[in-house]
Order: C-alpha cells, then structure tokens, then sequence
C-alpha cells in the first residue's frame, strides 16, 4: 500500500523514505452535464495513487488540491474559480514544505488545461529556491499521445478521453444520456485570448464528442499514462 501523507502518524512519517511526493492538483469546474464537476482532480488523485503504488517504498501520496484556475469556465454553474494570484501562491507554499519536509522531488499531477502555465512557473521557482526537483505533468496531454491518438478519434474538455478515463475511474460519477456533442478545438498560429470567443466554444462546457467514449479504452489510455509517469519519474530519480 503506497503511503499517504494525510494518513500517516508523525512518527510514521519521520521513519519513511522520502523520494518522491505526488500531489494532484485539478479544479473544480463545468463539465458539460455528463461529468462530475471533480473531474480534474478525481483523474489526478486516481493517477497519484497508482504511480504511487507502481514506484513503490519512497514514494507518498500527498493530500489533493482541487482548486484551481477556470478562467475559460466561470461563466457556467458548478464552476469554482480561485484565480491565477491564489493559485499560484497555494501551491507554491504547499511544494515548498514538501522541500523542508526532506523530499528529494516533487511531482504535480495535474488534470487541468487551466492551471498548466502556472503551475510550471510555481515549479521551476520551488525548485530552483529550494534545490528541490519540481515535475509538472498534465496527464491527458504530456505523456502516452501515441495512445491517445491511437484510441480517440473526439477528443477534449469533457470529451471522449476525458469522459472515457472517468468511466474507467467512477462510471457511478457519469451520466453519459446527458452526453452531447461539442465543437472542437480549431488550431491557430497566433493565439488570441478572446473572453467572447472562449464563451462561445465552451457554451456546454464540452469540446469533442463524449457520446463515443468507453471505460475499456479509458483504461488502456490510463494504464499507459502511468507506465510513462512512473518511467519520467524514475529517470528524474536516478540524476
Ligand atoms: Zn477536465
């Protein structure tokens, strides 16, 4: 059983190997009506636990934060945003008493596009402060993309891999007769921030099609997910 850093005594905690804490981090947001909106931390702390578990003594699993920046979001019901000032500087104090706790490393799961630039500027500061190792891993878009593109024809927010991986996860959490299709994301060469455009993508709060997605193939994409974590992990370890 991987160790819990919320579970454990101080005693406890003061015997274990200290390697590598992992802390989920995700938000609390619209996703469509067929997701729970935890779904950005519920996917982390799923992925927290098994990394965990495949790495074994030295790794702990640390207490979840499941606020984060839902800036695209906040105009729909559900959605809890705490903004980039708050953000950042929770999960910087949080990653730097990782530090002075003696852990050799740090790795923030994240299951939220919203957060992702903050959280790699709160990492490379803690690391670069404090000599401690700082990953940043955004699960569904950092590691296994041979799979996921493999296995998904729609997806995005709240779309197919999403909705797939919280069907493997905590089908009880889904809805999947409310899924509805939604647009999907166009690629462009300069990117604008259009507060009316993001408004109008995320209308429903989904982006590529729910309807398709299945607990098997979210499996296979999650089991992949954690091999190639578990392998960055590893590497980063042994420097
Ligand atoms: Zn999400």
């Amino acid at each position: 059983m991987p160790a819990h850093w919320g579970e454990l005594t101080g005693k406890a905690f003061e015997g274990i190997k200290k390697d590598v804490a992992i802390l989920p981090v995700g938000t609390v947001e619209r996703h469509g009506n067929h997701l729970p909106l935890g779904t950005d931390y519920i996917i982390p702390e799923y992925l927290a636990a098994r990394v965990a578990e495949t790495l074994g003594e030295g790794a702990v699993i640390m207490p979840t934060i499941p606020y984060g920046v839902s800036t695209s979001l906040s105009h729909l019901p559900g959605t809890i945003d705490v903004g980039y000032d708050a953000f950042m500087a929770y999960v910087e104090a949080v990653l730097k008493e990782v530090a002075r706790n003696g852990f050799r490393a740090a790795l923030v799961i994240n299951g939220h596009g919203g957060n992702t630039k903050a959280l790699h500027i709160v990492a490379k500061r803690v690391a670069f402060e404090t000599g401690m190792k700082v990953g940043v891993v955004d699960w569904w878009a950092d590691v296994a993309q041979e799979v996921r593109e493999r296995l998904f024809t729609a997806p995005g927010h709240a779309g197919e891999d999403e909705t797939a991986a919280v069907l493997a996860i905590r089908p009880d959490l889904v809805d999947m007769g409310s899924a509805e299709e939604g647009p999907s994301y166009t690629k462009v060469r300069v990117r604008f921030y259009d507060r009316e455009a993001t408004k109008e993508l995320f209308a429903k709060g989904v982006t590529g099609d729910p309807r398709r997605a299945d607990a098997e193939r979210g499996r296979e994409f999650l089991d992949a997910v954690v091999k190639e974590i578990v392998e960055g992990v590893r590497e980063a370890l042994t420097r």
